[in-house]
C-alpha cells in the first residue's frame, strides 16, 4: 500500500468502504498472527519524569499530580500477579525518570527473567545508549517509544528538547533495532496540527521502521497542558487537520495492520476511553492482537494520569484480568498463550526485502511549502 492509497483510506468516509478495510484488516491479522490475544501486563513503575510533552499529563510542570516511584519489591509483587495470570510479557513503564538508575534497572531485568519465563518490554523513554545497552544485556526483550508523529516541526511543538537532552527518537529506535531488541512505536492521532498527510506518511513509516509492535491511540485533551489550553489555535485547517475519533483511530490500527502484517498490535487504553463498552473489542476486530492489563497497584494509578478519565483506572488487577478474558473470548478468540514474540528476524527480513519500496524513505515528513 503506498501513501497515496495510505491517504485515501484515511479520508474514506463511506461505510461500506470502510467494512472493507476492517475485513482486510482483520483476514490480515489472522492469516499473520493467528487467533490468539496476547495480555501484556502494564506495570507502570514511575511518574517522574524530566520531559515537557506538550500532551501530558506527566510532563516535569504539572505540579497537580502526585508522584510516585515503585520499589523493586512492589514490582515484582506485579511481576508474580502476571506470572499467576498466565500472562507471557511484561511492560514496564514510566515518565523519562533518572531516579530509575541503570544499574538497578538492570539488576531488577535479571531478576525478572532469572525467576520468571516472562519477555520483559521497556518503556522507559529517551534513555541513554548505554541505559539501552545495558539493559539488554541484563535480558530486556522489547522496547517501546513511540515516535508520536513524523512531521518534525509539530514534534519540536509538542516535544520540545529540553537543554543538554535533544530528542530525536526515530534514531533510538534505530539504535534500539541494532541492539536486537524487538522495537515498538506508534503515534498519537488528531493531536492539534495533524494533517492527513502527515499521518500517511507516519502509517508508511511504521513498514520501513519494520517495526515488531505498534501502538496506536486517539489523542486525549489534558487541559492542565499547554496542548490542551491552546487544542484550537494549534489546530490544522478543519480539512486537513485529523480528528482524534474513534473511527479515525480504528482506520490507523486496520492500516497498521495492512503495512505490518506481522506485527503485534494492541488494542489500546486510549482506545477504550474513548468507547469503554466496545472500543477494545472493535480494536481486536480491526487489526488488533494484543490488549495490555494494567497491574499497577491502585494507590496509584491517579498519579500516571497522562489524560484525564483514562479508562481503568478504578479497577484491580484482578479486575483488569477478568474484565480482558472476558472480552477476548465473548469475541471467539483464544487467550494468548507464551510469550508472543514477534516473528522472527529472519522471516521479517525476507518478508521486507520483498516489499521494499522507495517511495516511502525511512525519513520524517516534509511539509509540502
Ligand atoms: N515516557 C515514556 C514515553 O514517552 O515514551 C513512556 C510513557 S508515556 C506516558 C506513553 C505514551 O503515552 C506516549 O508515547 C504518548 O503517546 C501517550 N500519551 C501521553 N499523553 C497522551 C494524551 N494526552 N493522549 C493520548 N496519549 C498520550
Ligand atoms: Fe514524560 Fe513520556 Fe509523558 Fe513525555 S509522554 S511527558 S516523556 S511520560
Amino acid at each position: 500500500m503506498n501513501r497515496n492509497e495510505i491517504l485515501s483510506w484515511l479520508l474514506e468516509t463511506r461505510p461500506e468502504r470502510l467494512e472493507e478495510l476492517w475485513h482486510r484488516a482483520d483476514a490480515a491479522r489472522l492469516e499473520n498472527v493467528g487467533g490468539e490475544v496476547h495480555l501484556r501486563g502494564l506495570i507502570e513503575i514511575s511518574s517522574y519524569c524530566v520531559r515537557q510533552c506538550g500532551y501530558c499529563g506527566l510532563r516535569a510542570d504539572h505540579r497537580d499530580l502526585t508522584r510516585y516511584r515503585m520499589s523493586e519489591a512492589e514490582i515484582r509483587e506485579c511481576v508474580r500477579q502476571a506470572v499467576d495470570y498466565g500472562y507471557g510479557t511484561v511492560v514496564l513503564q514510566s515518565g523519562e525518570d533518572y531516579g530509575i538508575e541503570r544499574e538497578w534497572m538492570a539488576d531488577l531485568v535479571r531478576r525478572i527473567k532469572g525467576e520468571t519465563p516472562l519477555a520483559v518490554t521497556l518503556s522507559l523513554g529517551e534513555r541513554s545508549d548505554s541505559d539501552l545497552v545495558a539493559w539488554r544485556n541484563a535480558g530486556a526483550d522489547r522496547y517501546l517509544l513511540r515516535f508520536e508523529t513524523s512531521d518534525q516541526q509539530l514534534y519540536k511543538k509538542i516535544h520540545p528538547a529540553l537543554p543538554g537532552k535533544p530528542s530525536d527518537r526515530l534514531a533510538i529506535l534505530r539504535r534500539l533495532a541494532e541492539l536486537d531488541y524487538e522495537v515498538g512505536s506508534g503515534v498519537m492521532i488528531g493531536i492539534p496540527g495533524q494533517t492527513y498527510e502527515s499521518l500517511a506518511h507516519d502509517i508508511s513509516l511504521f513498514e520501513r521502521l519494520d517495526l515488531d509492535m505498534i501502538g496506536v491511540g486517539p489523542y486525549i485533551l489534558h487541559p492542565q497542558t499547554p496542548l490542551g489550553e491552546a487544542s484550537e489555535r494549534l489546530s490544522a485547517p478543519p480539512d486537513q487537520q485529523v480528528p482524534n475519533s474513534e473511527l479515525m483511530t480504528y482506520k490507523v490500527v486496520a492500516l497498521a495492520r495492512l503495512v505490518c502484517p506481522g506485527a503485534n498490535i494492541p488494542s489500546t487504553t486510549a482506545l477504550a476511553t474513548l468507547n469503554r463498552a466496545e472500543g477494545r473489542e472493535f480494536g481486536l476486530m480491526r487489526g488488533a492482537n494484543v490488549v495490555m492489563p494494567n497491574l499497577t497497584p491502585l494507590q496509584y494509578r491517579k498519579g500516571y494520569e497522562i489524560y484525564p478519565a483514562k479508562a481503568c483506572i478504578f479497577e484491580t488487577a484482578a479486575d483488569c484480568d477478568a474484565c480482558m478474558k472476558r472480552r477476548i473470548i465473548s469475541l471467539g478468540r483464544m487467550i494468548g498463550t507464551g510469550r508472543g514474540d514477534s516473528l522472527s528476524p529472519s522471516r521479517r527480513r525476507k518478508y521486507n526485502t520483498e516489499r521494499k519500496r522507495e517511495d516511502a524513505p525511512c525519513v520524517p515528513y516534509q511539509r509540502p511549502r
